[in-house]
């Protein structure tokens, strides 16, 4: 992977992550996404998993990305099952712009688990 500092492929905070040049803890890597622990946890469990490529949102999914956003999802079960979470439940939430509270603005799938929620989230 090589890197990316145009404006629209920005080398963003979730790119240097990946790429090994800003710290996180790691828990999963493949070709095609990497998995880390949230810096501010909103639950005992709070992981990000990312695409490896800049995808800026949600919004910019297309039917092309099928396969990645199903390694994500795959990729967020594994993960509750290891982190022990898998029977007790868990939520897999994508925010997507302003009013959704995305502050990163490159996709990415929170993993929070390990204690109740509320409903509908705030
Ligand atoms: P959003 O608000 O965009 O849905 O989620 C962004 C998430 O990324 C937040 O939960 C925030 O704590 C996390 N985050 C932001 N910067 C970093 C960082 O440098 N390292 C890690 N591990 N997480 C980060
Ligand atoms: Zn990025």
């Amino acid at each position: 992977m090589t890197q990316q500092t145009t404006e629209s492929q920005p080398w963003c905070i979730f790119c240097r992550i990946v790429h090994g040049q800003a710290s996180a803890e790691i828990l999963y890597q493949d070709d095609m996404v990497t998995a880390f622990r949230d810096i501010h946890p909103q639950a005992p469990t709070h992981v990000q998993i990312v695409p490896n490529q800049h995808i800026p949102a949600v919004a910019a999914v297309t039917k092309t990305d099928a396969k990645l956003l199903s390694r994500m999802i795959a990729v967020a079960n594994q993960l509750a099952a290891q982190e022990g979470i898998a029977q007790s439940g868990y939520r897999l939430v994508i925010n997507n712009g302003p009013q959704a509270g995305q502050s990163v603005n490159h996709l990415h799938l929170h993993l929070l688990g390990g204690r109740r929620m509320g409903w509908p989230p705030g």
